[in-house]
């Protein structure tokens, strides 16, 4: 046989040695109002389904667990693709997970325990709820380390605007600091946050989760119980945070020591957090630092590729990095106000 020569081919020859994990959060098939997932964490069910397809068409779809043990034997040849969803919403229940089996698609899902079954909002959600709900024309925020910060909130480019910076600060935030500037814009804002949180930010309930758990399509892994930022925290917190979601998930059918660090930028966990993933015996843990995967990587760091599908003319600049299906030959840089 003629040796592949071409830089086409050879390039096609080496992308196929790097897999890629892909970091979805939510699919939804309910129609948005306001500025409601304004950012595309929540991408349609009908181009979800059009991905998945794709996905099985070009690539060889795996289980975390299972790219992790081709890592281990040094054996990722075959165009290998793993999809993850971080947070545990609802819709992945209800519209992710029809889709996966209905294609055969295996996937790996990272849950904050702390909102499995309740009806808590994750706050970067409760930010978003907030500023779309509003009637005020403006908001007053005090920001430490920033000026005073007044938020006009008339249109909806406005809205979205102060989301983005809001999130941006309070993601640097001790919780402590972050729930106290929540609570004053809420309250300037007049905004009561509802007993039930609605679709898109509900999550899954525990039934559903072991409902799933039984399909061995899927598999389950830690991300943490509060959805804290883990280098924001003292490392006794940073145990509890990760301790505590081992400990809720543990008797979870198709739960597995696979890990996803919330935010999961470089800055967004530090050296006592990758020791407490080897000490309680974590195998594998990914971040949302883009890009593909190779074989000498830290299999505690894996790099992942964010997918969203961003419809909103406010945002259109920052959309290149979701088209799909993706430029093998290039890294998507995403933006860190997008997770
Ligand atoms: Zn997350």
């Amino acid at each position: 046989m003629m040796p592949i020569t071409s830089n086409k081919a050879t390039n096609y020859r080496l992308n196929r040695e790097h897999p890629v994990i892909l970091a979805y959060h939510g699919v939804t098939d309910t129609p948005t109002n306001g500025i409601v997932n304004f950012a595309g964490k929540h991408i349609k069910a009908d181009v979800f389904r059009e991905q998945m397809a794709y996905i099985k068409a070009h690539h060889t779809p795996v289980l975390l667990s299972d790219l992790q043990d081709r890592l281990r034997s040094g054996k990722i040849q075959g165009n290998l693709i793993v999809v993850t969803f971080d947070d545990g919403y609802e819709n992945n229940f209800s519209v992710a997970w029809p889709i996966l089996q209905e294609l055969g698609v295996p996937a790996t899902f990272f849950l904050s325990t702390g909102f499995i079954g309740g009806q808590r909002m994750f706050w970067v959600d409760q930010v978003e709820y907030i500023f779309n709900h509003t009637d005020v024309p403006s908001v007053q925020v005090d920001l430490p380390g920033h000026d005073n910060h007044c938020f006009e909130l008339r249109s909806q480019r406005d809205r979205i605007h102060a989301v983005i910076m809001t999130k941006r600060v309070l993601k640097r935030m001790s919780p402590d600091e972050r729930r106290s500037v929540l609570a004053d814009i809420r309250r300037q804002a007049a905004v009561d946050l509802p007993a039930d949180a609605p679709q898109p930010y509900a999550c899954m309930s525990w039934n559903q989760i072991n409902e799933m758990g039984a399909d061995p399509l899927i598999e389950f892994g830690g991300h943490t119980v509060n959805h804290e930022i883990l280098a924001n925290l003292t490392p006794e917190d940073q145990r509890d945070e990760v301790l505590g979601a081992h400990e809720a998930l543990k008797g979870v059918n198709s739960y597995r020591n696979l890990f996803a660090y919330p935010n999961g930028r470089s800055i967004d966990y530090n050296a006592a957090t990758l020791q407490l993933m080897h000490e309680l015996d974590y195998t594998c843990a990914t971040s949302a630092e883009p890009g593909f995967v190779d074989l000498d990587d830290d299999l505690y760091q894996l790099s992942r590729v964010i997918v969203r599908a961003n419809d909103n003319p406010h945002m259109r600049n920052t959309h290149a990095a979701h088209t799909f299906p993706f430029d093998m030959e290039r890294v998507p840089v995403i933006e860190e106000d997008q997770q």
